[in-house]
């Protein structure tokens, strides 16, 4: 990892000391103790689990090269041996971090009012996550797995709109509501007990799906079709069984087609229906079948809601929308936003019978 730029005066915290340093520095772990390249540091640091970088400063992690971040730069060691491997955490206060997730998130240019709402909804997931995991060292990654953050963003409509909304978030019953949201619904809610998972916070009237109309029609994967060989999806299954150790999975034949079942309260389904050769099926979660495919290293599924046939020899898979189709629908958001729709009635949209309240 790599801290710091050529002009930049740093700190270097750890175990109740801490050392100067000047930018760029290279950290790395060897012999379960922090080196900093080409600098002495005192013992005391070298030996704590964790240290503690000043920001703003630049951070090189793998390929997320130069970003700027601002806050604490956190690194912490694993304990298990060989200890040469950590976790880099930015230690940021919550106004300073949903601009990097604005424009992680969403296009510069887009209306002002798709950007309110996903600031909203973003504050409102990051806080649920603070309040979930407070004995944990960190809350999101930086990824889509929570949601995106690029550190400091390189234009200003992010910051501007995590201001205009700054310390809203939804609410449901005096509680927060994590708001989940998609690139694109694909015209039909997903519900988060199905789509997310059956953690007790995600059973509540917010996250249960918007009703028509879908807003997101001229999203780009509205609707979108890919095709894969026969033989690759199968061994998919296959492997996938394995790991789940599901001996139907494991045994199932050449695939002949995926057809979507068990629709939810919107007509999205829940469950895929996967046949083979020779008339066996299984079923397989929605909320799955993406992993499935990523497990085994085939193109990624923009969603779960897919149905499939051979054609050629091939399968042809006709899917509906990207991500999970949870709570807000970017592309549903921005043609609201389009039509003069003010944020709060995208976020009432979404999240039916949410309402927003300024937290601070
Ligand atoms: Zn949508």
């Amino acid at each position: 990892m790599s801290i710091g730029d050529e002009r930049q005066s740093l700190v270097v915290r750890g175990g109740g000391a801490e050392h100067p340093l000047t930018g760029p520095c290279t950290l790395v772990r060897s012999r379960g103790q922090w080196v900093i390249r080409g600098v002495d540091i005192p013992t005391t640091i070298a030996n704590a689990r964790v240290v503690d970088f000043d920001s703003p400063t630049e951070l090189t992690v793998r390929k997320k090269e130069g970003r700027r971040y601002e806050g604490i730069i956190r690194c912490v060691a694993d304990y298990d041996p060989p200890q040469l491997n950590f976790d880099v955490i930015n230690v940021v206060p919550m106004e300073q971090y949903i601009p990097g997730v604005l424009a992680g998130e969403l296009y510069e240019g887009w209306h002002n009012a798709t950007f309110q709402a996903q600031a909203i909804a973003a504050r409102s997931f990051a806080l649920s996550r603070c309040q979930q995991r407070s004995s944990k060292m960190w809350d999101v990654t930086d990824t889509a797995s929570s949601q995106m953050y690029i550190g400091v963003p390189p234009w200003d409509q992010a910051k501007d709109m995590a201001a205009a909304t700054r310390g809203e978030v939804i609410v449901w019953k005096g509680a927060v509501v994590p708001g989940y949201f998609s690139s694109c619904c694909g015209g039909r809610a997903a519900t988060a007990t199905d789509a997310v998972g059956p953690n007790p916070v995600n059973a509540v009237p917010p996250l249960t799906g918007h009703q028509s109309p879908p807003y997101c029609t001229k999203a780009p994967r509205y609707r979108w079709s890919v095709t894969q060989s026969v033989a690759s999806v199968s061994q998919a299954i296959r492997a996938w069984g394995k790991r789940t150790d599901q001996k139907d999975y494991v045994a199932i034949g050449e695939v002949i087609s995926f057809t979507p079942i068990t629709p939810n309260r919107h007509g999205r389904p829940t469950e895929i229906e996967v046949k083979s050769v020779g008339g066996t099926s299984i079923t397989i979660q929605c909320v799955d079948l993406p992993g499935v495919f990523w497990e085994a290293n085939l193109p990624s599924l923009s969603s779960g809601w897919v149905g499939a046939e051979v054609k050629d020899g091939k399968l042809v898979m006709n899917g509906r929308g990207f991500g999970h189709g949870v709570g807000l629908c970017q592309y549903g958001a921005e043609a609201m936003a389009a039509s003069a729709i003010p944020y709060q009635r995208i976020i009432e949209f979404y999240y039916p019978q949410g309402t927003i309240t300024k937290a601070w």
